[in-house]
């Protein structure tokens, strides 16, 4: 039995259907590391890897609110604090009806690798509620985030923990949530990031996931000697924070981004998509997809019902590059052949573990340049950090100033994983890189600190 195995087996006893998903990412760490693990023996001697993988604490709790029928409603809030070796908790939190505890320690899981990848002093954790804002009214959502402050609000703090948005957590949600809490605490404090500009958040921080993205993609195609992205096709899921800003930054940069999708279903657009129709669809209306095509009739909508089991139309397009940012296990194996039939050159990883581990084999045994979520997606974590940065000192860095340090911050990021991964003679491969580079850094910090 190799060492991965070793530890896997030892971990599995916590492993049930809710916690699939961290154990998936888990998995995913420990093949990878195997090689550090087995080059210097004090991360066994430490038991990092049984540290690292138990959050320091999972804060449950219930959320009751008022909805403007007058009727009550409960919903659960969680806070995993992962790690805090490096610095403060930070990590988002998602609104959405298929958050549990599972899901949470995934996502906080990688954002400690996520965060120490970025060379910032800031540990790792997720958060967030099965509360669903789809449908509610600004007022019902105005208060559901109160409600989740009152409680939320004992366990964070500028140098303790840090949220910041997720899935279904805008700048709406985060000024209701920072509102709630100057109110409870007396305090102005840079608590959350993500911010409206106007009370003290970064600009480009809505922008930072997507571009980070698209910057950390010229970087690694630099990097593997592939042509950059002008004038290629690009595909791009979801229709999101992170989709829309993928789609802008590609589009700066000459390329032509032909798709985005829904939960409900794919557009395809061949001529590029139009990017202001589909930001006053989403951002301004809250609309479906399917109205794209009243405003482009020639572009195609794709039901998710009519594509075969398993696959996802967006992935079936031919492309260059592709950019899974929709959410987590949305590209599959049969979607990796796809992609990898049509030619694909690089996959890069816009949301949380977007591809199936089954998918990613395909695209590093194909040499397909990828970049895997924790370091092409930590653009958005790293403008916090400068929000923190920002509020900390009571200043403003201009966009430009942001922009320019957001791309140099991809661009180490990529530099340092291409790096790792050829040191650990897997050269090409961003996904052990990445892993053992994250880890690395976090390890020898809780090595130091002692138990
Ligand atoms: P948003 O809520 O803004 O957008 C999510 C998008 O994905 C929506 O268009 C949504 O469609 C779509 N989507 C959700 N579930 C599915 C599904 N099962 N199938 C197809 N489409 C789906 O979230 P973000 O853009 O902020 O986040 C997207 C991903 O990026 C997540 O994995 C998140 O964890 C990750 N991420 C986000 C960061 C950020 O800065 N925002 C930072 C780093 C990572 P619909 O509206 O129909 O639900």
């Amino acid at each position: 039995m190799g060492i991965a195995e070793d530890e896997i087996k030892k971990l599995e006893n916590g492993n049930c259907a809710e916690n699939s998903v961290f154990f998936q990412a888990m998995e995913e760490v420990i093949y990878s590391i195997a090689p550090l693990l087995e080059s210097d023996d004090k991360y066994k001697r430490h038991a990092v890897l049984e540290r690292l993988v138990v959050p320091d604490r999972i804060i449950k709790f219930k959320v009751t609110w008022m909805d403007d029928k007058q009727q009550i409603q409960v919903n659960t809030g969680f806070r995993v604090q992962f790690n805090n070796a490096l610095g403060p908790y930070k990590g988002g939190l998602r609104f959405h009806p298929s958050v549990n505890e599972g899901i949470l320690k995934f996502l906080g899981f990688e954002q400690i690798l996520k965060n120490a990848l970025t060379g910032l002093p800031i540990g790792g954790a997720k958060g967030g509620s099965d509360f669903d804002p789809k449908g509610k009214s600004d007022f019902e959502v105005m208060k559901f985030c109160s409600s989740f402050m009152t409680e939320l609000h004992k366990y964070i703090g500028a140098r303790i923990d840090i949220p910041a948005g997720d899935i279904g957590v805008g700048a709406r949600e985060i000024g209701y949530l920072f509102g709630e809490y100057k109110k409870i605490t007396s305090t102005y404090e840079g608590v959350l990031t993500g911010k409206p500009f106007m009370f003290g958040g970064s600009l480009m921080r809505p922008e930072a996931t997507g571009y980070g993205a698209v910057y950390f993609t010229e970087t690694m195609l630099e990097l593997e000697g592939k042509e950059p992205l002008a004038g290629k096709i690009c595909t791009v899921s979801g229709a999101g924070n992170v989709a829309l800003h993928a789609i802008e930054k590609l589009q700066h940069l000459g390329a032509i981004p032909v798709s985005c999708t829904d939960s409900k279903g794919t557009i395809y657009d061949a001529r590029g998509v139009d990017l202001a129709l589909l930001k006053d669809l989403k951002l301004e209306k809250r609309a479906s997809l399917e109205e794209y095509i009243k405003g482009h009739p020639e572009a195609k909508y794709i039901p998710v019902e009519e594509y075969p089991e398993g696959a996802h139309a967006v992935w079936d397009i031919p492309c260059y590059a592709a950019f899974p940012c929709a959410t987590q296990n949305e590209l599959t194996d049969i979607d990796a052949q796809n992609l990898i039939v049509n030619g694909v050159v690089s996959v890069t990883e816009g949301a949380n573990m977007p591809s199936t581990p089954k998918a990613i084999d395909d695209f590093l045994s194909h040499k397909i340049c990828f970049g895997p979520a924790k370091a092409a997606n930590a653009g958005g974590v790293a403008v916090s950090e400068f929000e923190m940065a920002q509020n900390a000192s009571m200043s403003k860095w201009s966009f430009e100033k942001v922009d320019e340090k957001l791309k140099e911050t991809m661009q180490q990021i990529a530099k340092w994983v291409a790096l790792t991964a050829k040191d650990y003679g897997v050269e090409g491969n961003y996904v052990d890189g990445a892993n053992i580079a994250g880890f690395k850094k976090v390890a020898d910090a809780m090595i130091a600190e002692g138990i």
